[in-house]
């Protein structure tokens, strides 16, 4: 072996080669490892692999891995892989084949080259704790799930996985990361060390994780966590992304957060603002509209806002959806000059020059028409209502226009 042991202590709960200081598995048919075996001619196409715990160099896995040649199909067939806590010194090279049960690669540490290239898993392909010093080559490949959990890769590495679920949660990218993948993505505490992206996913979780690094490409954001990830405003967010839509039709229709309604609105208005820093830093308004709009919300439903605050925040929604809703502020506006309209009326006024009044008073026109005591009062109240109205209603024009 030319280098030493990088592997930390483990309890191999397997029968252990009988070679001085090997901690590899038992093959089927010698009581050594198939490092030390004797004869490698247990081995054929289909059947099952087992390296766990064996020290094995490139020289040797080659000799191994070729006894899994299909020479009809020109294929690597594998049935289980099992090489948890293996160490692969040199290369490991496992390109163009399938495997048809579960692959682990659990704690195992990689040398200089890890490919996987071509590979199609049917069923797991997990590294759980693998460590991958040198160049990896993870793709493009297909399994049913990944699990890169607690994963160390030392250089940039690009993902390229076909899968329905690959596992980042506290992974560790120090040279970056470039993931491909339309599966569900966790990245709950994962570490990127350099610029990152992730595109396609469907991310569930970014909790935990500095996310100033990474950017998000025609991300599907609908049921992502985001609570709890570090410098949110740093994200960037590109391309088509879809964020979750409220699910009641009463509700207005806008981008929101999956984590809304879970968690306490205090944490979520925090969020939001965050990301909303995030989406105007990447010229996205109409996304950062509507997650002002969220924050607000929260802010609203907040138990730490003050009871004033929380007042004139509930007056802000009711009248033009804190300005972001021009409609919502015309609709009142047409209400308050039909009240005004039907209360001159009421006190005298016939109905022609009580409409002329109302809509005059909402547009600061002074009309010197006598009115009774109730009907001034009216039109003073009109007169302040209507401006603030109309000023709600183009500022939310305003903030429709901007996108
Ligand atoms: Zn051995």
């Amino acid at each position: 072996m030319p280098a030493e042991d990088p592997r930390p202590d483990f309890d191999p709960h397997w029968p252990v080669c009988t070679e001085e200081g090997c901690r590899g598995a038992q093959s089927e048919w010698e009581r050594r490892c198939l490092v030390h075996a004797e004869d490698l001619a247990g081995l054929r196409p289909g059947g099952d692999l087992d390296l766990r715990g064996a020290a094995v160099d490139s020289a040797k896995l080659v000799e191994i891995v070729y006894r899994f040649r299909d020479h009809e199909n020109r294929a690597f067939m594998f049935g289980e892989l099992r090489c948890d806590h293996a160490w692969f010194s040199g290369r490991a090279s496992f390109t163009g084949g399938e495997v048809r049960g579960v692959a682990r690669f659990s704690d195992v540490h990689f040398g200089h080259l890890a490919s996987f290239d071509g590979m199609a898993f049917a069923s797991v392909l997990s590294f759980r704790g693998a460590r991958f010093p040198g160049r990896a080559y993870l793709g493009p490949l297909a399994a049913g799930d990944v699990d890169l959990a607690e994963t160390w890769f030392a250089n940039r590495v690009s993902l390229d996985i076909e899968a329905e679920h690959v596992e980042l949660v506290d992974a560790q990218f120090d040279g970056g990361l470039l993931l491909e993948t339309t599966g569900e993505v966790d990245a709950n505490g994962t570490y990127f060390g350099a610029a990152s992206t992730i595109h396609g996913a469907k991310v569930a979780s970014l909790s935990g994780s500095d996310v100033s690094n990474l950017v998000l490409t025609d991300a599907d954001l609908s049921n992502c966590y985001f609570l709890g990830a570090h410098r949110l405003e740093q994200l960037r967010i590109d391309g088509r992304t879809t964020f979750a839509r409220p699910r009641s039709r009463w509700r207005a229709r806008r981008r929101m957060l999956a984590d809304e309604g879970k968690e306490p609105p205090a944490r979520v208005g925090a969020t939001y603002r965050a990301l909303r820093k995030s989406l105007e830093d990447s010229k996205n308004e109409a996304g950062a509209g509507d997650f002002y709009y969220g924050e607000m919300e929260c802010r609203r439903h907040s138990k730490e806002s003050s009871l004033a605050e929380r007042m004139i925040l509930w007056c802000y929604w009711l009248l033009s959806g804190y300005g972001q809703r021009a409609l919502r502020a015309l609709a009142w506006l047409v209400v308050v000059v039909s009240v005004v309209t039907g209360l001159l009326t009421v006190w005298g006024q016939d109905f022609g020059m009580a409409a002329r009044i109302a809509v005059g008073a909402v547009v600061f026109r002074d009309d010197r028409t006598e009115l009774t005591a109730a009907g001034e009062w009216t039109v003073l109240v009109a007169r302040f209502l209507g401006p603030v109205l109309l000023a709600l209603a183009v500022l939310a024009i305003r903030a429709r226009v901007k996108r």
